[in-house]
Parts: C-alpha cells; structure tokens; sequence
C-alpha cells in the first residue's frame, strides 16, 4: 500500500500523516512529491491539495455580501484525501443507475400513480409539490391542444440516485438515501477532486523513479464531466433534428438554457458543464434565473417554439426550482409563470415536471412498497432490475392517512423511544431539512394522538416521510473549506452515482447511461448532509 492509504485504512482514531514514514531516497534533480513528501505532514499536503484546486477550478463563489459586490471564488470544501470504499458496493451503485434511470420515466408517465401518491395529505401540507403536481396535470393529463408542443418534447433526466453504506448483519451493502432527478449537482467538480485525489496519492516509491507519478489505481476514473454534456448533446442533437432545419446557421443557432438561481456560489460545477458542452461539442449555453426568464420568453403558438428573445431554446436544463424559495414571487408570480411557459414548449426539459415529480421523497417512499416496482416492470425479463433497485431501499414508511400497519410500528417504535433509529423527511430539496433524534420524536408525538395501540396521525404528518437511519462506517479524515483545514476527526461518507437518460415523446428510450459518482464526507456527529449547504464535503472513493 501506498503511505498515505495505511493512514486511511487505518482504524485508529488519530489521524497520524505526520508520523508516515516515507522512502526519502529521493533524486535531487526532481522536484517532486518525494520532496514534499519527506517533510510530509497535513499542512503540506494541504498546500499541494490548495494548488491543485486552485489550478483545477475546485472552487465555489463566493455569496455576495453588502459590503462587497465582488465576485469571489474560494477551495470548494473537499477532504483531502479519498475515502476507502468496498469495490463490489461501489459498482452496484454504477450498475444499477439505468434501471433507476427507467424507473423514473416510467413513473414520470403514469399520472395515476403520482396524483395517488402525491394528491391526498402531500398537496394539502405542501403547497410547493401540489404547485408542481397542478401544472404537470395542467400541461400534460388536460385534453387541451394548446398542450400539445409540451406533449412532442422529449424528456432529459440527469439523475444522481445517493447511498450510504449500511450493515444489518456484518456486511456493508448500499443503501439508497434519496434519488434526485431536478439540479442533481456535483458532476463537474466531483471529477476535478477525483483528479486530486488521484495526485495526491502518487508513490513515492523512487526505486522506479521514471514512475515518480504513475496513477494510482485506487480512485476511479470518473467520466461525469463527459457523460452529462453528452446526454445534453445527444438531447440537442435530436431537437435539432426533428424541429430546426436550419442547423448550421452559425449566426443563430438553438441553445441550451440553463436556469439558475440569483446568488447561487455552485456556479464552478455549474460552468464545468457550460465549457465542456462549447469545447466538445459547440452548444452555446445562456445562463438565467427564473425571474428573469419571465419577461424574456415566449412560445411560438403555432410550433411551441421556446425563444429567449430571438433565440431558440432546445434544452431546458434547470439548476434552480427546486426550492419554494426560487419562486419568490409566490403562487401566482412570475417564477411559476416562467416555469409553465418553460415546460409548456416543444424544448427538451432536464427535468420535465413528471421527472421532478418523480424524484419526490413521497414516491420514494411510495416505490418501496411491496409490487410497486413490479408495477412499473411487470415484465418476466425485468425481475433482474427490480431486484436490483430493490436491495438497494433502505426502510421507508409513511406518515400520512395511507399509513399501513407496518408504517404504524415504525411510527410506535420512534413513540417508544427507538428514535435514534430513524430520519423524518418533508418534501424538500438541497439539505437541512430532515428530523433527527431528539427533535424527530418530539414531532411525531405532538402530532400524534395515542390511546392503547392506535395512533391517530394529525395531517401536518402527512407531508412527511419516515426513513430508517442509516449508519455508515467512520473513518478518519482531514476536511477542508475556504482553502483552510477545518478539522480532522471521524468522518461517514455517502456516494452519489450519475445517471444519464434521453427519452423521445413517444417513450422510446435512445440514451440510458451510467455517468459518473460523487461521494460527499462530513464529520461523524453532523446529521444533516450537502456541500452546497455547508455540511459536507467533496471527497472520492478509493476502491477497495
Ligand atoms: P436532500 O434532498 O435535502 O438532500 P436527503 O434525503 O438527501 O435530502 O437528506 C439530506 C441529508 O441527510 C443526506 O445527505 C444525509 O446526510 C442525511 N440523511 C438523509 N437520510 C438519511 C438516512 N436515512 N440515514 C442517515 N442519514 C440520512
Ligand atoms: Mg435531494
Ligand atoms: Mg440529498
């Protein structure tokens, strides 16, 4: 093993890079990491992480404050170094990406499962879900003709399904936290760390000196960066096709929008893909947030044409709306109106609202149930991805009137002060939302009514989901923000996999991809997860 990987797979609790012992049998001619190697200590492999980030734009903006309207650009938070994770787990999670990539559209289309899922007790206590659930009937269940453009657009899913590992016996095994389908965020830069990382666990075995930076094998290669512009291109490319004729008009050709938040820091991750899709593939990209879009848009009412001014839009790729925040505006405002004329043209929308719908925490829930999968692939040859997709749920169990006995035990369990087992969810996006421990308890119980064994649920639960807690393994590790070491202690990861999905309007699967992980590390004690809302950071996995 290389020094710096004993140091991870060591299962002691002090973190001990400083005392590596490292073969110092340098040649002097070379300025190497032998060098700094032989003085290695957490600083120093700091200094070598910050220059690569910096020289790799492994960088988030900085918020804009009051005193400075200067655009600002920090070290992304990162650990700097990758965390072991078992080989086998980790391609399951690669392997099984398509399927969940089905998944998603086949629920996208059944508008009676989502309006049974999602109409009840949901819509009732989350008017943000019952908006988006309102205008996908609006624009897609309506008989009306002026839906039809929306109705002819293909569908892009950029999905990244996350896991924890968990034991609930003696083997760790994945198991799936949520599976988002709108602003699945992270490609680009989970790419650049995986880079990092893999430079920054080099040998400094100079016997063979001519491989002073030979790559290591451990960290994978993650093909994230080249997979999401390639769905968008194959997605451009076959609107282009069906409905411009006029594709080398270099003065004015389609674009690709991507709509973003105001004040948004993510953006390196966000442009990663913007420059990936001009260099490789000549897509002009235009970058506009919601509330701007409202008065700079229109449709074409014979063709369903989506413009921005005078440009064509092919691909609709949405890193905000997500959060009732990005409508600011409120029910009726211009955000909304900006999302309907959006969804309601023949452009390609990434996520189209039945992909959005279909990521909700609800349908999670909901697709854990017994049959549910099979009622999705009811086919004799579809039984594989089922069981696939199947091992990788964890305990999910709802909170609503369509509570079953089982959910009802769960629910009891917490009462009776097993709350440490279990996570509760509302139906958010982005982090910091969850219920945990203490505070999970005492939701459940003012909420609900019990008499002997019967609960009575007051609806306010029904917008929630009950999750089991899952416990990854704790390792060591070094995590960074801003550029500066943060700390270093006991840390759990989860890992994030990339899925990629091009769908024509008639169903037709043309594009159906594995594309690319993330794994995010954050300190043993911190519940909540995310990067972007300070709790994680961006880490890799070395296979193992
Ligand atoms: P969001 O859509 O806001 O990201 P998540 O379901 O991913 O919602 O929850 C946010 C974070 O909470 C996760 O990144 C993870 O760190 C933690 N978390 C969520 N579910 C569980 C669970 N079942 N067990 C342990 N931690 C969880
Ligand atoms: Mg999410
Ligand atoms: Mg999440």
């Amino acid at each position: 093993l290389l020094p710096f990987l004993a140091i991870i797979f060591s299962q002691t609790t002090t973190f001990a890079l400083s005392s590596v012992n490292i073969n110092s049998n340098t040649n002097p001619s070379r300025t190497t990491m032998s060098e700094i190697a032989s003085v290695l200590d957490t600083d120093a492999l700091a200094v070598e992480a910050n220059s690569f980030a910096s020289a790799n734009g492994i960088q988030v903006e900085r918020k804009k404050t009051e005193e400075s309207e200067d655009n600002l650009f920090l070290g992304a938070p990162m650990s700097l170094l990758p965390n072991a994770y078992p080989e086998q787990e980790f391609k399951k999670a690669c392997d099984v990406a398509p399927a969940f990539n089905e998944l998603v559209e086949r629920v996208s289309q059944d508008a009676e499962f989502l309006q049974q899922t999602l109409g009840g007790g949901v819509s009732t206590m989350d008017p943000f879900t019952a908006k988006i659930l309102k205008l996908y009937h609006q624009v897609y269940v309506d008989d009306s003709t002026a839906n039809a453009p929306a109705k002819s657009a293909d569908r892009l899913g950029i999905l990244r399904s996350d896991y924890m590992l968990h034991s609930d016996d003696d083997s760790y095994q994945i198991k799936q936290v949520e599976l988002n389908t709108i602003a699945s965020s992270f490609a680009g830069l989970s790419c650049k760390i995986a880079n990092m990382h893999r430079y920054l666990m080099i040998t400094t075995d100079d016997e063979k000196n001519d491989a002073v930076f030979p790559p290591a094998t451990g960290v994978p290669v993650n093909p994230a960066l080249d997979e999401l512009p390639l769905a968008m291109k194959v997605a451009y490319d076959r609107y282009v096709e069906r409905f411009t004729k006029s594709k080398n008009d270099n003065d004015n050709p389609p674009i690709v929008l991507f709509v973003v938040q105001d004040g948004e820091t993510n953006t390196v991750d966000q442009r990663l893909l913007e420059f990936a899709l001009w260099e490789t593939h000549k897509i002009p990209v235009v970058r506009r947030s919601l509330t701007r879009l409202n008065s700079e848009l229109s449709v074409d009412e014979t063709t369903g044409a989506l413009k921005l001014l005078k440009q064509e839009v092919a691909v609709v790729y949405f890193r905000a709306g997500y959060a009732p925040t990005d409508y600011g505006d409120g029910e009726d405002g211009i955000e909304w109106n900006a999302r309907l004329t959006l969804e309601a043209s023949r452009a390609t929308k990434c996520p189209c609202l039945g992909y959005h719908l279909a990521g909700t925490k609800k349908v999670q829930q909901e697709l854990a149930r017994p049959g549910v999968l099979e009622r999705f692939f009811p086919e004799k040859d579809e039984t594989n991805k089922v069981a696939a997709m199947r091992t990788c749920f964890a305990g999910l169990y709802s909170c609503g009137d369509d509570a079953t006995p089982e959910d009802l035990e769960a629910i009891r369990d917490v009462l009776d002060g097993g709350e440490a087992k279990y996570v509760l969810k509302p139906q958010r996006e982005g982090g910091g939302y969850n219920f945990y421990g203490e505070e999970l308890a005492q939701k459940l119980r003012s909420n609900i009514e019990r008499t002997g064994d019967s609960l009575e649920l007051s609806e306010d639960l029904a917008e929630f989901i009950l999750m089991q807690r899952l416990f990854p393994p704790e390792q060591n590790a070094v995590l960074m923000r801003g550029g500066k070491v943060e700390g270093t202690g006991d840390s759990i990861s989860e890992l994030g996999s990339f899925g990629t999905l091009v769908v024509g309007s008639d169903g037709k699967v043309v594009h159906n991809r594995y594309a690319g992980f993330l794994l995010r590390t954050k300190f043993s004690g911190v519940d909540e997860g995310g990067v972007a809302s300070g709790f994680a950071t961006l880490s890799s996995p070395y296979l193992c």
